[in-house]
């Protein structure tokens, strides 16, 4: 079990923004490499995305597993353009609780100063 501190909390906020390059395929989580590297993976089994997987961006060293699955919650929403990756809502990462948009590939932390949370929120894709 990690514990949160503040000093992990101001380092996580002061991370720059961080972009994955890649997109890869697997039809099965037990199919995933051990390093997950800078893909992003797209867990996909016959026509249906089940699941996103990729490493934690601020390198805690956790996998992120987002379920997009509309009938297991909580379920993200995937947009897939060219190889990028938009996944709405944002994401919590349970361990480390970092917080961040994954915007076409593109890490953008979580700043409540942004009122990203209430802009967002409203935004149907
Ligand atoms: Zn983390």
């Amino acid at each position: 079990m990690r514990k949160f501190n503040l000093k992990s909390l101001f380092k996580k906020q002061s991370s720059p923004d961080f972009q994955y390059s890649r997109l890869e395929y697997v039809s099965s989580i037990a199919e995933l490499p051990k390093e997950l590297g800078d893909s992003i993976f797209i867990v996909k089994r016959g026509k249906i995305d089940r699941w996103v997987v990729f490493k934690c961006p601020n390198n805690c060293g956790n996998r992120v597993e987002v379920n997009l699955m509309k009938n297991q919650y909580p379920f993200w929403r995937l947009k897939v353009k060219g190889n990028k990756v938009t996944l709405s809502p944002s994401i919590i990462v349970e361990g480390c609780n970092a917080h961040f948009w994954l915007t076409e590939s593109r890490v953008e932390w979580f700043k409540f100063e942004n009122k990203d949370y209430y802009e967002r929120a409203n935004d149907k894709h």
